[in-house]
């Protein structure tokens, strides 16, 4: 892609700061964190394996963000598309799909990667060698839009049970209300980075399966379709499927 059109893809919403560091969602059980309780609403499972040092963002504190907005995007593109080559030549796990989840914290609160690093890793996750992260998920959208990294996405993440060797875990900070009861929280800034995360997973893995946390629950009348009242958990509190098919 010349220059021109690789800023224009990678211009930045209104709001919004980009950022990498590390993902993860805790599949929490009632978990109180920094005075916000976490309620499960997802059934995700633990999964972990794989390595490496902490590669951005140290993690740790509460609200580690930076701000570099286009450079982030390149970067995080950069690592999909080196994960893609990898990927191809048989040298790092196959994914083809993406799991969308919500960190189930109300909203307004502007978690970080960090966080969720430190609830998984209070839920007993593996610490993983290549990112140096607990947290399950590969990417971490705040609410300002910014995009930070979780696992590396040759680590097999640790979010959707039965799937998380072959997808990608992307989760985006809210999913309850001030109540603690499911909500689609996402900020403009959030849909804006989502979707152009979940493109860029699309175009460069090659994958046409994104789906919500709660699709992945077992289809009790076999009608084919993921109903409401089949739903194990709510996460991500909105209906990915059709956002995503089209990107
Ligand atoms: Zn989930």
């Amino acid at each position: 892609m010349c220059k021109f059109l690789l800023e224009l893809f990678m211009a930045k919403p209104a709001t919004g700061n980009t950022q990498i560091s590390s993902t993860e969602e805790p599949q929490v059980t009632a978990t109180t964190t920094g005075g916000t309780v976490s309620i499960d609403i997802h059934s995700g499972s633990t999964n972990s394996d794989t390595d490496t040092p902490p590669v951005v963002d140290g993690g740790g504190n509460d609200n580690t963000i930076t701000e570099q907005p286009n450079m982030e995007r390149i970067e995080i593109q950069k690592r999909i598309k080196e994960f893609a080559d990898e990927m191809r030549a048989g040298k790092a796990r196959k994914v083809n799909q993406v799991a969308v989840h919500c960190s189930a914290t109300k909203e307004g609160k502007a978690y970080t990667v960090s966080d969720i690093d430190a609830w998984h890793k209070a839920r007993g996750f593996t610490k993983q060698k290549i990112s140096g992260r607990y947290c399950g998920y590969h990417f971490v959208v705040a609410l300002d839009g910014t995009i930070m990294c979780g696992r590396d996405l040759r680590e097999i993440g640790a979010h959707v049970s039965g799937y998380n060797s072959n997808s990608v875990g992307v989760c985006y900070i809210g999913g309850l209300d001030a109540n603690g009861k499911a909500k689609d929280t996402r900020t403009p800034a959030q849909k804006e980075s989502m979707a152009w995360l979940i493109a860029e997973l699309k175009h460069i893995l090659n994958i046409s399966k994104v789906q919500g946390h709660r699709d992945y629950s077992p289809d009790k009348n076999g009608n084919g379709i993921i109903e409401s009242f089949e739903w194990i958990k709510d996460c991500p509190c909105f209906n990915a499927i059709p956002e995503y098919k089209n990107l």
